[in-house]
C-alpha cells in the first residue's frame, strides 16, 4: 500500500517538488556493514547486500544528488551556502566489507564518505564476540546447544530453533565473555561456540564475517577519499565521567593516528547513544561535530552535536529510498508532528 501510494505521488511530481522544497537541507546517509556471506539475512538493518549499496551510489549519480566530504558540507550548511539537496556518506564501525566491498565501490563513483572506526576491533583483529556469537547461533539452525560443551564454567541446554531459548544462550555467553580477561580469550570462547554447533572455527575465522578491516585496508581507504575518524576505541561513551570519556577519544586517535587523515575532530555516537550531560564533554575532547542515528534532514542552525542521518538498509526498497532522498517522507513527518502539536523547528 505504502509502495503504491509511493509510486502515485512519484508519478505526479512530489518527489521533485519535495527536492526543491528541501534542497537547502542536508542529508547524511547512515551505513554500517555489508554482507562477505549472508549477514543481511541475519541483521538486515546493520549488514546490506553489496549490491545494494552499489545500487543506492547509482541512484545518487544518476539523480544528480551532489556527494560532499562531511566537513566541507558542515561549513558550508553552516555559511548557508550548499548547493541543492547536498548528500554526505557515512559508515559507522569499520566491518570488513566496508573495505572489501564498500570502499571500492565509493572509489569507482568517486564519492566521499566519512568512516567512523571503532578501532579496538581493527587493531586486535579477532571478531565482534556479541555480534558473532549471535549469529552463530542464528546459524546454527534448529540444534540443541548444551552450553557445558562451550565452557566447563557455564551450563543449560537451549533448543536453538526458538528465538527465546537463543536469546538465552547468548546473554549468558556474552555475560561470560565479560568476565574473561581480553580479546584473545574471548575469541577462543567462540571457537569453542562453533565446535559445540559442530561448526568449523577455522573456516568461520577465515571467513572474516563479524570482524572488522585491519589497520593496512583502513589505511587504503583513507587514501581513497573515504576519511576515516572517531567512534570511540571500545565502541562505548561512558556515561559517568568525563576522565572515561577522555580516554575513549584518546585511545581512539593514537590508534587511527598515522592512518588517518591529521583532523580526528568528527565523531558518531556508538548505538546512537548519548545523554545531554555529554555534549559539553565532547567541545572540551575537541570534537567539531556528532552524528546521531535519530532520523531525518539538517537545516542551517542544526545542533552539531546532534546531526541528524537516514540510516540505509537492505530491507528499503529503491523507491522508499528515494522518496526520503527527495525529502517527501521528511516533509511528511514534519507534517505529522505539526498535527500531534510538535512542531519541528529550524534547529530540530
Ligand atoms: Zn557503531
Amino acid at each position: 500500500m505504502f509502495a503504491i501510494a509511493l509510486a502515485a505521488l512519484r508519478r505526479c511530481g512530489a518527489f521533485s517538488v519535495a527536492r526543491w522544497l528541501t534542497r537547502d537541507r542536508l542529508r547524511i546517509l547512515c551505513y554500517h556493514g555489508v554482507s562477505l556471506a549472508d549477514e543481511h539475512e541475519f541483521r538486515s538493518r546493520l549488514f546490506m547486500r553489496p549490491e545494494t549499496f552499489r545500487r543506492r551510489l547509482a541512484l545518487l549519480r544518476r539523480a544528480r544528488y551532489p556527494v560532499l566530504p562531511l566537513g566541507e558540507a558542515l561549513a558550508a550548511l553552516e555559511l548557508g551556502r550548499l548547493p541543492p539537496a547536498a548528500t554526505v556518506i557515512t559508515i559507522d564501525d569499520g566491518w570488513t566489507g566496508t573495505a572489501l566491498s564498500m570502499g571500492p565501490a565509493l572509489r569507482e563513483y568517486g564519492f566521499p564518505a566519512t568512516l567512523y572506526v571503532a578501532s579496538y576491533y581493527m587493531d586486535r583483529q579477532t571478531q565482534v564476540f556479541n555480534v558473532a556469537c549471535d549469529y552463530l547461533l542464528w546459524r546454527s539452525g534448529s540444534r540443541r546447544l548444551d552450553l557445558a560443551r562451550v565452557d566447563p564454567a557455564l551450563a543449560g541446554v537451549f533448543e536453538l530453533g526458538n528465538a527465546d531459548a537463543r536469546e538465552n544462550a547468548a546473554l549468558a555467553l556474552v555475560r561470560y565473555a565479560e568476565t574473561l580477561a581480553d580479546a584473545a580469550q574471548r575469541q577462543a570462547l567462540l571457537e569453542r561456540l562453533c565446535l559445540a554447533l559442530d561448526m568449523d572455527p577455522e573456516a568461520f575465522r577465515r571467513s572474516r564475517v563479524m570482524s572488522f578491516m585491519s589497520r593496512e585496508e583502513a589505511r587504503m581507504l583513507q587514501a581513497w577519499g573515504i576519511d576515516l575518524q572517531l567512534h570511540t576505541h571500545r565502541h562505548r561513551l561512558p556515561l559517568e565521567r568525563f576522565e572515561d570519556v577522555q580516554r575513549e577519544f584518546c585511545d581512539n586517535r593514537a590508534s587511527l593516528a598515522g592512518i588517518a587523515g591529521p583532523s580526528l575532530v568528527h565523531f558518531c555516537y556508538p548505538s546512537g547513544e548519548y545523554r545531554p550531560h555529554q555534549l559539553p564533554w565532547l567541545e572540551r575532547c575537541g570534537i567539531a561535530s556528532a552524528t546521531t542515528t535519530r532520523g531525518g534532514f539538517n537545516r542551517r542552525g542544526a545542533p552539531r552535536y546532534e546531526l541528524k542521518r537516514f540510516l540505509d538498509a537492505e530491507d528499503i526498497d529503491e523507491l522508499e529510498f528515494e522518496a526520503e532522498m527527495s525529502g517527501l517522507l521528511e516533509l511528511l513527518r514534519e507534517g505529522r508532528d505539526r498535527l500531534r502539536g510538535h512542531p519541528t523547528g529550524a534547529a530540530a
